[in-house]
């Protein structure tokens, strides 16, 4: 058995032990088992900690049958280590943790609801709630509670209960399992539940409580939040994207989100206009390709390489070439910046030779894919750079 320092004192980030065991791991990694640590194993949603013993980095701590092992890449040379916390990482889990307690306290209050999952993750947090709706007011109405919580800088106390006593409390949920003694962590008014991790002494020390978001999650509400440290790198995000849009939209920060709206309705409306003038070339273009182009049989070769035009603008155009008579269009595009090219072939249906056949051979030499019938086809890949010797290849044998 290891003896667990951080239940004596939470805050210890530096201590001196005995070593009773090195245990090899898979990955040439050893365990090493001391008689007392601080470092907190994995547990009740909490990840471990990690931290140095003599200076080795410890990359994982897990509990093994009341061994606390602590995985190392070295083994520790002498029989007593001096063990350091990474303790910025320790902390951030404390705030982290010790503000889901208030969270949870605080939505089973509020809305009666259970607390049926907790995440504590590098990136997220976040509890799952027996509810299946939540509104903006109620999200609001939980932020100012949770909030109220941390600036009354209420006690968090633990203690271990006998399974006998437990009656007397008030506990948000009931333990995993039957123990005999049970160590119930109490937010003075707000919350009371068995939990064996770490935590601050003081709600005032989470910081700010920031509901991200919230989602529906198989039957529960997964509500999304951030405390403390989390919480300041979070507002110094969202302040800095904030800044960033009310300089580009030259209007006070509070207004971004209807200059945005109005910058939006203009690009939709310059889309459209765009959309009109592009089609309107394409008659033109359409007009004098087909005018200029040869005629073979009946039958008119339009073969032209359009510059930076996309697959739905050049599909519009041999639409409207073909519109103007019989005729088959041999078309490519593309753009050596975009590292892209298209072809589309197409005749008047039982015109001339197999497109789909035609426009497999022109796919052989710009290494693209594509497909279609005998009277359209289309398809592209990487940039070519010969796309006008693709068409003229193309060309001869629609000639011949
Ligand atoms: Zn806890």
């Amino acid at each position: 058995m290891t003896e667990k320092l951080y239940y004596a004192d939470q805050y210890l980030q530096e201590f001196a032990a005995t070593v009773t065991e090195v245990r090899p791991l898979a990955g040439s990694l050893w365990g090493v088992v001391l008689d007392r640590t601080a470092f907190y194993p994995e547990g009740g949603g909490q990840p471990c900690d990690k931290g140095w013993l003599d200076g080795i980095p410890v990359s994982a701590v897990y509990e093994d049958n009341g061994a606390i092992v602590h995985v190392v890449a070295e083994r520790p040379v002498g029989q007593t280590v001096h063990g350091r916390l990474d303790w910025e990482r320790r902390f951030d889990h404390m705030q982290q943790h010790s503000g889901e307690h208030i969270v949870s306290g605080v939505f089973g209050d509020l809305f009666g609801t259970e607390n049926v999952g907790f995440h504590l993750g590098a990136d997220r947090v976040y509890i799952d709630v027996t509810l299946t709706e939540l509104t903006d007011e109620q999200t609001a109405a939980a932020e100012a509670a949770a909030n109220a919580a941390v600036f009354a800088n209420l006690p968090v106390k633990s203690e271990i209960v006998a399974a006998g006593e437990l009656a007397k409390y008030h506990l948000r949920k009931r333990p995993a399992k039957e123990y005999a003694n049970i160590r119930l962590v109490t937010v003075e008014g707000i919350d009371c539940c068995p939990c064996g991790s770490t935590h601050v002494a003081a709600s005032g020390e989470i910081g700010l409580i920031k509901i991200r978001g919230w989602e529906r999650k198989a039957g529960a509400t997964r509500v999304d939040f951030v405390c403390g440290g989390r919480a300041l790198a979070d507002y110094r995000l969202t302040s800095a994207v904030a800044r960033e849009l009310s300089t580009r939209l030259s209007v006070p920060v509070e207004e971004v989100p209807a200059a945005f709206a109005r910058q939006a309705s203009k690009g939709e409306s310059l889309n459209r206009l765009l959309q009109s003038a592009r089609q309107e070339l394409n008659r033109h273009l359409a007009a004098s390709l087909y005018d200029e182009a040869d005629e073979l049989a009946g039958l008119r070769l339009v073969v032209a390489v359009v510059p930076d035009a996309t697959p739905g603008e050049l599909s519009d155009l041999a639409r409207q070439v073909l519109a103007r008579g019989r005729a088959v269009v041999l078309l490519a595009t593309g753009s050596a910046e975009a590292n892209k090219s298209h072809l589309l072939f197409a005749c008047t249906p039982g015109a001339a030779a197999d497109m789909g056949g035609l426009l497999k051979k022109a796919l052989q030499a710009t290494g693209g894919q594509g497909g279609g019938n005998a009277h359209w086809a289309q398809g592209g890949g990487s940039w070519c750079d010969s796309l006008a010797a693709v068409l003229a290849a193309a060309r001869k044998d629609v000639s011949a």
